[in-house]
């Protein structure tokens, strides 16, 4: 873990729904609002349900088990706090709830990722504040 001083890449805005959001990753918990009337999962947060309109929904937690269902490959970096990490991929995981979500795959080389690669969470506390989900190959029982 390092200060908040000496993390230099960027961080996520910590109010609203992502504040909520980011709030259960510090606590090393994978959580989606879940509808309270429709029962669908969603993200990225937001207020209303996109399924049905409702307006209620609880954090549910999430087991934290996925795939990769997409991905880009980043060589060249767009802000230098990132030269030393390119090549990288920012992935698409699609959650085992239905959500899909933008992270690392933190043990896989980019060249190596493939569609459907089983993965599961893992909790990156970058700052004393901030903690980011990111994704670790799962291993097939
Ligand atoms: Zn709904």
């Amino acid at each position: 873990m390092e200060a908040t001083s000496q993390y230099k890449r960027l961080l996520p805005p910590m109010r609203g729904l992502a504040r909520d959001f980011y709030g259960y990753c510090k606590q090393h918990e994978l959580r989606f609002q879940k509808c309270s009337s429709c029962g669908a999962w969603r993200h990225v947060p937001r207020e209303m349900c996109p399924d049905c309109g409702s307006f209620d929904y609880e954090w549910a937690k999430s087991a934290g088990k996925g795939k990769v269902f997409s991905w880009s490959t980043t060589s060249q970096p767009m802000l230098p706090q990132f030269a030393d990490a390119v090549p990288y991929a920012i992935v698409i995981v699609e959650l085992d709830e239905g959500v899909r979500m933008a992270t690392w795959v933190v043990d896989v080389p980019p060249d190596q990722l493939r569609i459907g690669l089983p993965v599961e969470v893992q909790f990156d506390d970058v700052t004393e504040e901030v903690t980011l989900p990111k994704f670790r190959l799962r291993k097939q029982a």
